[in-house]
Formats: C-alpha cells, structure tokens, sequence
C-alpha cells in the first residue's frame, strides 16, 4: 500500500476508544497556497481563508460517502466581509471571500469574529446524496476564530460535546494552516435524533483537556507529521487508533459547458447587455478566478 506523507495537505481520522472520543486532524499547506493564488486578499482575509479551507477539510472528511459534499457559507451584516464560501468534494477543497478594501483596513491585527463579519452566520451544510441526507446547521459568527463558532454548532445543531481549534499561519512565502476536531461520541452510536447526552460525561473533560492543550504553532508546523502530533497528545491514553489518511488537494468543479448552459438560460435581450467591448461575454469564476470567454452567436441556436 503507498503510504501518505502525513505533514500536510492531508486529514487523519482518530479515534480514543476507551474515552468514546473520535476526531480529526489535518493540515493544509500548497492548497492554501493554490486557492489564495487566484485571488490578491490582504494577510488578515488569507488567513481567515486558510482557516475557514481547514475548518471545511476537518467536516469535510467526516462525511462518509466519497460523494458527499460540505459547504461552509457565512452570511454577514455590517462587517468588513460580506461573504465566505468553501466547500469540500472528495477531498478536493475550494473557496474564496468577498470584503470591503476599507474596512478590511481599519481592522486590528487579530479581529474577533464580530470585527470581520459584523451581524454573520455560519452555515453548514452536509450533503450526502447517495443516503439522499442533507442537514444544515446555522449559528451566530461568536468568538475569536472560526473554531469556536463551530463548536458552538456543535454543541448547538448537534448536541455532541466537541473540541475544534483552527490555526493558519504564514511561514516565508508560504501558508500553512492546521486545525483540530475531537467530538465525544459511543463508539458504534446512530441515529441523528438524540434524546439526551451528558455534556459533563468524565471522560470527555479529560480528552478535551489533552486535545486543548495542542499548541498553534504544532498545527501548522509542516515537519511534523499528523500522527506525531496525535502520539505527543494522547500517549498515556490506553489506545489511540487512526483511520487511513485522505489526500487533500485544491479543485474547482467550474465547468465551461454548465456556464454556458447558465447564460443560455437569460433571455436574449438581457444577453446581449452582457456582451463586453470584445464581442464576448464573460463569466469569472468566482472560486478560482478562471474567466470563460462566450461567444453570444453560440448560445442563440
Ligand atoms: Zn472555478
């Protein structure tokens, strides 16, 4: 069996049985670069990104279907970002933002949620279309990073006692962002509708002390491997299982035949506005920046 490189652009199952508690681990470094290549956002707005790719790659690999898709969206009032948008596809990961220049300024070198976003939301989505499963949870944008408002939606949507922390940091001329999701969770449990789970279960404290005590700086260092990290936090634990590791990459599944198919839709009169100075229209991928240049005479047959 190849084996995958543990240190970045990857994400690790892990499970502590004795504890009931399940997890994931991963770390983004070239994808973080490849997604920010297609777009020149100031250093607060890239790191926010890089997160926000991290966050979407810890619930992304929870899905259990290879079809299944995440989607973090975070609609916002009055902040300096008016949207955020990643989503996860088979380990293929996406996403971009849309901020005000001037206020993105004015910010401080560490704002909390609220200074970016204003009066936001976070919307997550799980789409699992083989098991025709999709649910979505939405909870205020609170808290100093990303990793917070997710476990408050976990601890709110889902009622499961969770641990998420998110880190992004650049390193030369390079991101590299690193992110944490430990949930307590009876092994074999199903079934969405829980009717009751004890938030203050022993077990549970113990493992979110060890999974808290992960350090920013060990989550986006590139040399050392995912499963290093785990042993070095969980190494008295009785046993501390892993799943196989999900290679993660960078895609966009904009597709020149569906763009057109979209524009072919408009009526004709609304068409013709759309035709630039070149004779042409064109669309801008809004995920990677790709542009599709159409040609109207094409769409009118
Ligand atoms: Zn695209």
């Amino acid at each position: 069996m190849p084996s995958v490189q543990l240190n970045s652009d990857v994400a690790l199952g892990v499970a502590i049985p004795s504890r009931n508690a399940r997890g994931r681990i991963a770390r983004l470094g070239s994808v973080v670069d490849t997604v920010l290549a297609s777009h020149h956002y100031p250093p607060v707005i890239e790191k926010l990104l890089a997160e926000a790719l991290t966050l979407t790659a810890l619930l992304g690999s929870l899905l259990k279907e290879p079809q299944g898709q995440l989607t973090l969206q975070a609609q916002t009032e009055g902040g300096a970002i008016d949207l955020l948008v990643c989503d996860y596809l088979g380990g293929e990961l996406r996403g971009y933002v849309r901020h005000d220049a001037e206020k993105v300024e004015a910010l401080p070198e560490e704002p909390t949620l609220q200074e970016l976003f204003g009066k936001g939301y976070l919307a997550i989505t799980f789409d699992q279309p083989v098991a025709e499963e999709r649910y979505q949870g939405i909870v205020p944008l609170e808290g100093k990073n990303l990793g917070d408002a997710a476990q408050s939606y976990f601890a709110q949507s889902e009622q499961i006692p969770s641990l998420v922390r998110l880190a992004a940091e650049k390193r030369g001329d390079h991101w590299y962002a690193g992110g944490l999701l430990l949930q307590h969770l009876p092994e074999g449990e199903e079934g969405r509708e829980r009717l009751h789970t004890r938030l203050d279960h022993p077990d549970w404290p113990h493992v979110a002390i060890l999974g808290g005590s992960v350090k920013a700086d060990e989550l986006t260092d590139p040399e050392l491997p995912l499963d290093d990290l785990i042993w070095r936090l969980f190494h008295d634990e009785e046993e501390v299982r892993t799943l196989p590791a999900i290679p993660l990459s960078r895609g966009c599944r904009c597709d020149p035949a569906y763009v057109r198919s979209v524009i072919a839709k408009f009526p004709e009169e609304e068409r013709a506005e759309m035709v630039g100075d070149d004779g042409k229209i064109t669309v801008d991928c809004a995920f990677c920046s790709s542009s599709f240049a159409i040609e109207p005479k094409e769409l009118s047959s």
